[in-house]
């Protein structure tokens, strides 16, 4: 096992702490997007499209709007107001929390958002379920999807279909509109990401005095050049920085910043769980 103490005490010794999350987080935390949760909830449109899991069902070209929508109702469901607070995010928030903090993450799944993290501290670069843009995209506003997304999951009928009139459409030049998630260059970058990218990058300016640490959770290799890269070169560039990289497959670092790391291949979850009543401990 991890030396535990040695993480809890680059915690303790961080001016400021800079989280990067990929996938590997939220499936630590139990959202996994395939396996008997996700089976036995898509067994309609599994046994319909023959779905295997739920990314590559998110790149399916339906027929229709009505179908498309009775399906990404259910998905966002699945993935955003269904599980809205996990144990796991909620005990790295208490980790984190009286500490100087910022977050950047690849997940759409607003776990930050809906555990504690502070909104202005989160840079969602790849989107979020929570929101809808037009499908064009005519114009960059993003529209919070939570009635709708209720409301459609409702009315889904037998042929997993939704009725045309609940069918989403821009209220700019009526077109389809569709999930505020980045697959390709229709992704709409509102005023509010434009803010959080600039706070992620001035934060980093602002802590190139102070001991910065790197918290790196379950980020992969799908973008590695969001977190993963950018991580380990701040952890090459700048002597002040440290960098942690959870990850239970590919935890390793470059040899050159190995003696600024640690690598922690040991389950998420473990991990979390012992760090944060570890945190507690310090506070009762
Ligand atoms: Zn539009």
């Amino acid at each position: 096992m991890t030396d535990i103490n040695k993480i809890k005490k680059w915690i303790d010794e961080a001016d400021a702490i800079i989280i990067g999350a990929g996938a590997g987080l939220s499936d630590a935390a139990g959202i996994h997007y395939s396996g008997e949760k996700f089976e036995e909830d898509f067994k309609d449109f599994i046994k319909k499209y023959g779905f295997k899991d739920l990314y590559t069902s998110s790149f399916y070209q339906f027929k229709t709007e009505e179908e498309r929508w009775a399906y990404w109702a259910k998905h966002i469901y699945f993935s955003y107001y269904e599980r809205k607070n996990t144990d796991l995010y909620r005990k790295l928030y208490n980790i984190v929390k009286d500490k100087n903090y910022f977050v950047i993450t690849t997940n759409t799944d607003g776990q930050f958002i809906n555990n504690g993290f502070k909104k202005n501290k989160i840079f969602e670069v790849q989107g979020s379920y929570s929101k809808l843009q037009c499908i064009t995209p005519c114009h960059n506003k993003l529209y919070d999807n939570e009635k709708t997304i209720k409301k459609l999951l409702q009315n889904i009928d037998e042929n997993l279909k939704v009725s045309s009139s609940l069918v989403p459409k821009c209220p700019v030049c009526h077109e389809n509109m569709s999930v505020n998630l980045r697959c390709d260059d229709t992704f709409v970058e509102d005023n509010h990401w434009h803010k959080m990218e600039k706070d992620y990058n001035d934060f980093i300016l602002n802590s190139s005095d102070k001991k910065v640490l790197l918290l790196e959770f379950g980020v992969g290799f799908n973008t590695p050049s969001i977190i993963r890269f950018p991580f380990e070169e701040m952890t090459f560039m700048h002597d002040n920085f440290r960098l942690i990289r959870f990850n239970d497959n590919y935890s390793l670092v470059p040899n050159e910043i190995k003696a600024k790391s640690i690598s922690v291949s040991d389950s998420i979850s473990e991990v979390i769980d012992l760090l944060e009543k570890l945190c507690r401990g310090k506070n009762e």
